[in-house]
């Protein structure tokens, strides 16, 4: 069994069971489907759906869908692909609109209390009134309207008969308050806007915090889990559950019935916990939303954007971003990630789990002369070094080889292990070969290598174990596949991008060098992977089979990690 992780939110849940607080745990995850999720939503998903789940209890995924003007069943979509892509389920898929009806007569009900009022000041002047942090806030002008005054209007703004802006329903607390969110909230807004789940339905829509205290309560969520903004909101959230109060009436969810919908009262608890912050990227629905529609990267699934579907196209796994965010943990700290961090977790995910393969991403031909014309033989690799349940392969070999460009060197600089000419050089699982020959064309770049290859020195033989400095990676010219292979890397070039100092903005620091696409060459047990197979390339780095382009007989590869880290060092 995995063990029972140690964090404060975990100690809450363990108390509230032991205590009898709770019979059973129930969280729910809440985007609002108004973009991709991101990297950062990882640590809520696993928050949310982990701990319900090491502790016997469920968790509901609900879209939290009260601002129809930025909403799209695309991303409805999306939210749930990427999430069961992390390998989490939800008890009950939900919307915070199917909630519409519900918190419309909670809102009746706040005004026959006499808890909440039908103010007709417009923004601006709401916010006026509001106060500032060291001054307190100006009663509303409308705030003492009859009870019968405020239901007619909370009912003729309901019935359409208002324009965007002209009034809202605002809650009674406390213009005094040293706590601004609980400085007369609004509660509802008017918004002629079509809704991506309830349509035309409503001309009115509920605020954040209302909408989202009353979906727990519904829900008979026990513990609702939030990143640390929300702290501050924590007393409205609780006065929104106390003055509704869902448990003991009943009339008030009547409409969920007539939908089919279960209703499970519960007091739900708040417990917020810090985001998690990445350097060299951006984490915010709204920039990534601006680099998908400038144009600054090919859509929500460009490997190099921080969204689920990015960095899934670029080649992480669900393994290792789990594993990224339970070592990070839970704290109520703010603190900033080196990406280097989380690409550290992939290359240990990876390293245990892809099997490896050759290809040559910048090649230079190199024809061992001494084999006959039309040489080909099989030589049998292992997949993986450390995991013999890989299995093995064959790979071709034959006469003309691809070799990189890089492992050879006419002058070589000190210290130097690889080709040089009349040097000799292992070739990985082959043998060892000399460089005899430096082949130019007109311009006198090296088009070609000639040389020999020992045959006393194959797999097995006494003279494979000759000394020899440096080994590198080759596949068979005739075998190989052509690739295109596209190297990612970090998408900012800067580790503060959103630093917005000299009047730049996060624009303007990306980096150039984000993508380069090269033409290379694949052993064929490489061009035959399925799409979204990872691999580590010999001597490289990872790469995975890309999710939409690639094919058998048109591979494409996507870098998603050096073998090693370069920007640190
Ligand atoms: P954004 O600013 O990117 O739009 P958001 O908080 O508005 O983020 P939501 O869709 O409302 O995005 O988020 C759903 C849940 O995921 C919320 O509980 C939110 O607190 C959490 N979440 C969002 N971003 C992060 C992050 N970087 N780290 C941890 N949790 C996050
Ligand atoms: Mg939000
Ligand atoms: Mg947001």
């Amino acid at each position: 069994a995995t063990p029972v992780r140690q964090d404060f939110i975990r100690q809450i849940v363990r108390d509230d069971l032991a205590a009898g607080r709770q019979q059973a745990i129930k969280t729910r995850f809440p985007p609002e489907p108004n973009g991709y999720l991101h990297i950062g939503h990882t640590r809520a998903i696993w928050t949310d759906f982990g701990i319900a789940a090491e502790f016997g209890g469920v968790c509901n995924l609900r879209l939290d869908d009260t601002n129809p003007a930025k909403e799209d069943p695309e991303y409805v979509a999306a939210i749930q692909d990427d999430v069961r892509w992390l390998g989490y389920d939800w008890h009950d898929l939900r919307h915070a609109s199917d909630y519409f009806d519900v918190l419309y007569l909670a809102g009746e009900k706040l005004i026959k209390q006499g808890d909440a009022f039908v103010c007709d000041l417009t923004a601006e002047q709401v916010r006026e009134y509001r106060g500032t942090l060291t001054e307190p806030g100006r009663n509303s002008p409308y705030r003492d309207r009859s009870v019968e005054e405020n239901l007619d209007l909370f009912r003729r703004m309901r019935a359409g008969e208002f324009p965007d802006g002209a009034r809202t329903l605002r809650a009674k607390i406390d213009m005094g308050s040293g706590n601004i969110n609980l400085r007369d909230p609004a509660l509802y807004r008017i918004k002629h806007v079509t809704h991506q789940n309830t349509g035309d339905a409503w001309p009115i829509y509920p605020m954040y915090d209302y909408a989202h205290s009353l979906s727990d309560a519904v829900e008979g969520i026990t513990h609702s889990l939030c990143t640390l903004e929300f702290e501050d909101h924590r007393p409205l959230y609780d006065w929104c559950v106390d003055k509704v109060d869902l448990a003991h009436h009943p009339e008030l969810v009547a409409p969920l019935q007539a939908k089919g919908l279960p209703f499970e009262a519960s007091k739900p608890r708040q417990i917020e916990f810090s985001r998690l912050n990445i350097n060299y990227t951006v984490m915010s629905k709204r920039k990534l939303m601006a680099l998908v529609q400038e144009n600054l990267v090919d859509g929500w699934d460009d490997p190099r954007m921080p969204s689920l579907q990015g960095i899934r196209r670029r080649g992480y796994t669900p393994g290792a971003l789990k594993l990224f965010v339970s070592r990070l943990g839970l704290s109520k700290q703010n603190s900033m990630i080196d990406f280097s961090v989380l690409e550290n977790t992939l290359r240990e995910d990876l390293d245990a789990a892809a099997p490896r393969r050759m290809a040559v991403l910048s090649p230079l031909k190199f024809v061992l002369t001494n084999l006959p014309e039309g040489h080909e033989e099989s030589l049998r690799f292992s997949n993986h070094p450390k995991d013999a349940s890989f299995g093995e392969r064959d790979i071709p070999f034959s006469r003309e080889l691809w070799i990189e460009r890089d492992d050879f060197a006419e002058v070589p600089p000190k210290g130097w292990k690889r080709l040089v000419p009349g040097g000799d050089v292992r070739l990985r699982g082959a043998g060892i070969v000399r460089c005899d020959e430096v082949i130019r064309d007109a311009n006198g770049e090296i088009v070609e290598l000639r040389g020999t290859l020992d045959p006393e020195s194959r797999p097995g033989m006494a003279g494979a174990d000759r000394k020899v400095k440096g080994t590198i990676h080759w596949v068979s010219a005739q075998h190989a596949v052509p690739a295109e292979v596209r190297l990612y890397d970090r998408l900012f070039s800067v580790a503060d991008p959103d630093d917005d100092a000299d009047g730049k903005t996060y624009r303007d620091h990306l980096n150039p060098a984000s993508r380069t696409t090269v033409q290379g060459w694949v052993e064929p047990a490489a061009a035959t992977a399925a799409p979204e197979q990872s691999f580590q390339f010999e001597r490289i780095g990872y790469f995975v089979a890309d999710r939409k382009d690639h094919r058998a007989d048109k591979p494409v590869f996507n870098r998603s990690v050096t073998l090693r880290d370069t920007w640190s060092a």
